[in-house]
């Protein structure tokens, strides 16, 4: 049997031992805490797959996986799918595929579109569950890897109304630049203070694709976005590094471009509003030093 220990100090056998070599080198305090973490993954294409796959090779405790859609053969040009898998929901076919490569994790497929009432529901009481002890089995982060305006404003709606830190993505129409921005509810701009589309005129303006029209995809920009994104997630997670706030990539000048927002105090999005007033704040903080002790 394999063993799957992540204490273990045989380097050749064990799944673990080169994460866990991130703490002997002193990267990382305490890497075996990963698995106390649950994370969300809004939408399961080019670049949420690669984010699932990256996170369930190292370990994370728990992925919640969302997406409305099936595989089919037009996803080959990106990693993670196979042709085998055409017809089965990207959730179903995602289970599979990293149940097979790491046991350890545990694993909740959730196909539906979380822009209707119902999708929305199912969403938002998966984002907060709590065990029948009241301890509360929520998830960690939510990670938007969706690709339309919509669906980014309802993951936006259910972070801002849960208090939840989200990190969002995007890869642009021509497949050559893309992005991710983390998002602290009150703390950071939310989507609806400053979509992209606005702020970042002349980095990325083509980030968010359009309705109809049909995109060009490559494995390579998508495959890079989803390590940025989770390299983010696990320098969150296991506090080391530095977060970035946002961080473009524009493949043509290989130029990476940085930026910090505040949000917006006549954003348009009132839960928004809500968290960027003083008690509000004051109670996450509070939050956040008792999960922290
Ligand atoms: P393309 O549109 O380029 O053919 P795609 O639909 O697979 O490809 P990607 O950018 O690879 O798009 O991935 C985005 C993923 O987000 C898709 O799998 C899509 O089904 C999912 N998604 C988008 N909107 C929603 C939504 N409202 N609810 C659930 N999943 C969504
Ligand atoms: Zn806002």
């Amino acid at each position: 049997a394999i063993d799957r220990d992540m204490s273990s100090e045989v380097v050749d056998s064990n799944p673990y031992s080169r994460l866990m070599a991130l703490q002997r080198m002193g990267i990382v305090d305490n890497y075996e805490r990963i698995r106390d973490y649950s994370i969300a993954i809004v939408g399961i294409g080019g670049v949420g797959s690669v984010a699932a796959e990256m996170l369930t090779r190292c370990g994370i405790g728990r992925l919640l996986l969302y997406d409305y859609d099936t595989v089919e053969l037009a996803n080959m040009n990106r990693l993670f799918f196979r042709p085998d898998q055409v017809g089965m929901t990207k959730t179903d076919a995602a289970v599979q595929t990293l149940s097979g490569i790491n046991p350890d994790v545990t694993l909740e497929s959730y196909s539906l579109n979380i822009t209707t009432v119902k999708g929305f529901e199912t969403f938002l009481g998966s984002l907060k569950a709590r065990s029948s002890d009241g301890r509360n089995t929520g998830v960690d982060l939510v990670l938007s890897c969706v690709d339309n305006y919509e669906a980014r404003m309802v993951v936006n709606q259910a972070c801002n109304e849960l208090g939840q830190t989200w990190m969002e993505s995007g890869v642009s129409e021509d497949a050559v630049s893309g992005h991710i921005q983390l998002l602290v509810p009150g703390e950071t701009a939310c989507f609806a203070c400053a979509p992209p589309l606005v702020v970042a005129s002349g980095v990325d303006e083509r980030t968010l694709k359009r309705e109809g029209v049909c995109a060009a995809s490559l494995p390579t920009t998508m495959g890079v976005v989803a390590g940025l994104l989770v390299q983010n997630a696990l320098k969150y997670l296991l506090k080391f590094g530095q977060v970035s706030p946002y961080l473009g990539y524009n493949s043509l000048k290989d130029y990476f471009p940085t930026m910090e927002m505040k949000p917006n105090p006549q954003c348009s999005n009132p839960a928004c509003v809500q968290r960027q007033s003083k008690p509000a704040r004051d109670a996450a903080a509070k939050a956040k030093m008792e999960a922290e002790a």
